[in-house]
């Protein structure tokens, strides 16, 4: 007999893997809002603060004002506005490629373009460490995945010879993220670059946590490493360090066309808000300027103040490569627990718990952001470390 619902809710609660929605009353800050008290954020994607930016959010002001709020219909249909274009235009620029294209979401973007690039017989081939949308993007293709362990380029390797020797004909996609989300350090790029070369497969990376934060202007890694040029599709979210929402695509104008015909969550939703598009276009032209430069400059100098007060997270080969620093607790009990204490000092810091993680690998996930002051980040610091003790 099927589960009951309840029952199912009241597993998740036994097991420590309830969630619940927590509304925040202030807008995404340092300090948060949350259920009546003021709390210290150190949750948000938000890297360079440019969700609450002024020239963002006036380039949003002035697009309802000329276009409405709503896009009215899908790109394909008659939704295509100016901003769209001007937006697409500048991701091209950007990141120089030939074309880009815009989706709702980061979670649409996975999800359509490996979906409209695979196909039954084709091979997916993943970083086990990728995001949900990558992974539901790659099971709903209906190709043939395979997952390596994270950062295994021997694993990554063979799973490309058993494509080569049992799909000869198949298309390859080798998937991967840049900076991952949720332990904050780097793919092997240049030496993932050097594999699927070899095997004559495509790469698609994604670069939600390193774009706006990492290489130059924030192009992201594959820029910083000088391999942006070998990677075939170049992914990355409006969302997070560009502080509004969306997804992207930066490819050669072949791949836009594809997708522009068979992405099904671009071609069957309604086109972003002209607002989203404006905004996220004020915020890729901000990357370019010396106030962007500043912005990561000082993301930079707050990073390197946690590393210096908590010396005991960066031993070994662990290095603090970006925005974001997992601190790994073991079991949700464990996890929610600190979370909850920390909330009792007024710091936010979220506990991230399976399936989002390995079941044995829940932790708390502090990401930093330039708009936190030294003196917060050492307040921090204080508190993790009496609960590291
Ligand atoms: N890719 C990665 C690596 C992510 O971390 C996320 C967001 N959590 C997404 C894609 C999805 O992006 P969005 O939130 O814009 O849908």
């Amino acid at each position: 007999m099927a589960q009951s619902i309840d029952s199912e809710l009241a597993e998740l609660r036994a097991n420590a893997l309830l969630r619940q929605l927590r509304e925040v009353d202030s807008p995404q800050q340092p300090t948060l809002e949350l259920a009546g008290r003021k709390l210290l954020n150190f949750s948000s994607n938000d890297y360079l603060g440019l969700a609450t930016e002024p020239v963002l959010r006036n380039a949003a002001k002035q697009a309802i004002d000329e276009y409405g709020v709503g896009a009215g219909a899908s790109r394909l249909i008659c939704g295509t506005l100016s901003p769209h274009m001007r937006l697409e235009e500048r991701l091209a620029d950007f990141k120089r490629t030939e074309a880009a294209l815009v989706f709702s979401s980061g979670y649409a973007t996975a999800v359509g373009t490996i979906g409209a690039l695979m196909h039954k017989d084709d091979v997916v081939i993943l970083d086990k460490l990728c995001h949900a949308s990558l992974i539901d993007g790659a099971r709903m293709s209906g190709a043939h995945v395979r997952v390596y362990p994270h950062n295994h380029l021997g694993k990554l390797e063979s799973h490309l010879q058993w494509a080569h020797e049992n799909y000869p004909e198949a298309r390859v996609l080798v998937v991967t993220e840049s900076v991952f989300s949720m332990d904050g350090d780097w793919a092997v790029l240049p030496e993932i670059v050097d594999i699927k070369r070899r095997y004559g497969a495509m790469l698609m990376l994604d670069e939600a946590h390193a774009v706006g934060v990492i290489g130059l202007n924030g192009r992201g890694l594959a820029d910083q490493l000088g391999v942006a040029g070998e990677v075939e599709i170049q992914m990355g979210t409006l969302s997070k360090a560009l502080g509004v929402s969306g997804g992207y695509v930066c490819g050669s104008r072949r791949l836009i066309d594809l997708l522009i015909n068979r992405a099904r969550s671009f071609i069957f939703s309604t086109a972003p808000p002209p607002a989203m598009a404006a905004a996220a276009l004020a915020a890729v032209e901000f990357m370019l300027t010396p106030a962007g430069e500043n912005r990561r400059q000082v993301l930079r100098r707050n990073l390197a103040h946690f590393a210096s007060e908590m010396p005991m997270l960066f031993t070994g080969d662990k290095k603090l490569q970006s925005a974001i620093i997992p601190i790994i607790l073991g079991s949700s009990e464990k996890a929610i627990e600190s979370s909850q204490m920390l909330a009792e000092k007024g710091f936010f810091v979220p506990a991230i718990r399976y399936p989002t993680v390995a079941r044995d690998a829940a932790r708390l996930r502090v990401t930093i952001s330039a708009k936190h002051t030294p003196k917060q980040i050492s307040a921090l610091c204080e508190q993790l470390r009496g609960l590291l003790k």
